[in-house]
């Protein structure tokens, strides 16, 4: 390898990561050793209801650790029910938050975090590095292996009278600890299962292929790509097949340890106008943009969709660097019909030409397009969202 050819680069990852079955019954000596002795602990109704986060409860309850429950998460995260939950936790005087459930609890955790300590709405912090004052520290336990949002220092919140969503992007919003604990996904449904898989590939690909890409999260990406092309199959089969499920919860990490330094690309600039707009999941909109989005691409880093499609399980042998890149985008759309999620967005909401115009000129003003391997035009935006409906 010529290292004259490797490019400057920072890798910067300060969570403690703890990740294995059962893991989720340490959080309460974790939080011994931070110092912390009241959490406000935010999640879903969702999550409630599969019963199992009487385990983090009593992990809490043996190290002695006081807690007040915030349950009103929504999917897409809402700016009002941060506000709302940062209040309680002001008034019981909690000093940590803990995200437990999918992406949505752990971003709104992240989101309240810095509420307790800053004024006005989560809003005002929207884009890089604009909070003000230190937020409480966080920890997060996720439930769906997705978003990856237990490593990241992204909390991506709505403005649901706006139909606005946007991320927060700090260091001081990183999770103190990520507690991955693959027994916590085993509830998951089917089709949650199948979305938020297609959300982490999202993630490793978008990753992978960028102009920000550098060699650690080279590696990381490869490892989730190859681990999600082995395992989400099988968890979407089999929900209970731990090894699919730890696989899966690896994949998510690894992929977010990824995107984490370098970030994303076209189909995240979609995801957000379309997430806030219509109601339909983060998984699902990644799942329908990606081979879209990739197809686009492939011009951009032939190279790299050649390896995707390897790394996947395609044959590529005899066939020229275009043919063999191609075939990345057919191990993708293998894989999402394989596991039964829609191919088209208007198999899920009703969408207008007039809605893909509007939404572009949102889409384009992504920070993820300025690292993606083909500068999109406005006509450029529009046609993908076309050709994904
Ligand atoms: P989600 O958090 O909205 O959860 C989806 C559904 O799954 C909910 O109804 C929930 O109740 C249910 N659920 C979760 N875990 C469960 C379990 N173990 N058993 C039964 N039901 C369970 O979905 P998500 O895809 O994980 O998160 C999406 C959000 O995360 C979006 O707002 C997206 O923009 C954001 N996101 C954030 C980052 C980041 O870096 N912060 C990255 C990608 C996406």
């Amino acid at each position: 390898m010529n290292f004259n050819l490797i490019k400057s680069f920072k890798y910067e990852m300060p969570t403690k990561i703890i990740f294995g079955c059962g893991v989720v019954n340490q959080t309460g000596k974790e939080l011994e050793k931070l110092g912390v002795k009241k959490v406000m602990i935010v999640t879903d109704r969702g999550f409630i209801e599969s019963g199992l986060v009487c385990r983090l409860e009593n992990s809490l309850k043996c190290s002695k650790i006081e807690y007040v429950t915030y349950n009103k998460v929504q999917p897409n995260s809402g700016d009002k029910l941060v506000k709302e939950a940062a209040n309680i936790a002001k008034d019981e005087n909690c000093e940590l938050t803990i995200g437990i459930g999918g992406g949505s609890s752990m971003d709104t955790a992240k989101a309240v975090a810095v509420m307790v300590t800053n004024t006005g709405n989560i809003m005002d912090y929207a884009g890089m590095d604009k909070i003000k004052n230190k937020p409480l520290p966080n920890i997060a336990i996720p439930t769906t292996a997705g978003t990856g949002s237990e490593v990241t220092i992204w909390a991506v919140i709505t403005d649901h009278e706006k139909n606005y969503k946007t991320g927060i992007g700090s260091f001081m919003i990183i999770p103190k600890v990520a507690i991955c604990d693959p027994e916590l996904t085993i509830s998951l449904p089917t089709h949650i299962t199948a979305a938020t898989g297609m959300d982490a590939l999202t993630h490793a690909i978008e990753s992978y292929v960028c102009t920000a890409t550098q060699p650690i999260s080279e590696a990381l990406s490869e490892k989730a790509i190859t681990l999600i092309g082995e395992y989400l199959r099988i968890a979407v089969a089999n929900g209970k097949n731990i090894d699919a499920r730890e696989g899966m919860l690896m994949g998510s990490l690894t992929a977010a340890l990824a995107f984490n330094e370098t970030r994303l690309g076209i189909a995240h600039s979609w995801a957000s106008p379309l997430g806030a707009h219509f109601p339909i999941s983060h998984g699902l909109v990644n799942s329908i943009l990606l081979p879209n989005v990739m197809e686009y691409n492939l011009i951009g880093n032939p190279e790299k969709f050649a390896r995707i499609a390897l790394l996947m399980g395609e044959n590529i042998e005899g066939l020229n660097l275009m043919d063999s890149a191609r075939k990345s985008v057919k191990a993708v759309r293998d894989l999402s019909t394989d596991i039964g999620l829609p191919q088209r967005l208007k198999d899920v909401i009703d969408i207008s030409e007039e809605d893909i115009r509007k939404m572009a000129n949102e889409a384009l003003q992504s920070g993820n397009n300025l690292v993606n391997p083909r500068k999109p035009t406005l006509e450029d935006m529009i046609e993908i969202c076309r050709n994904s409906m």
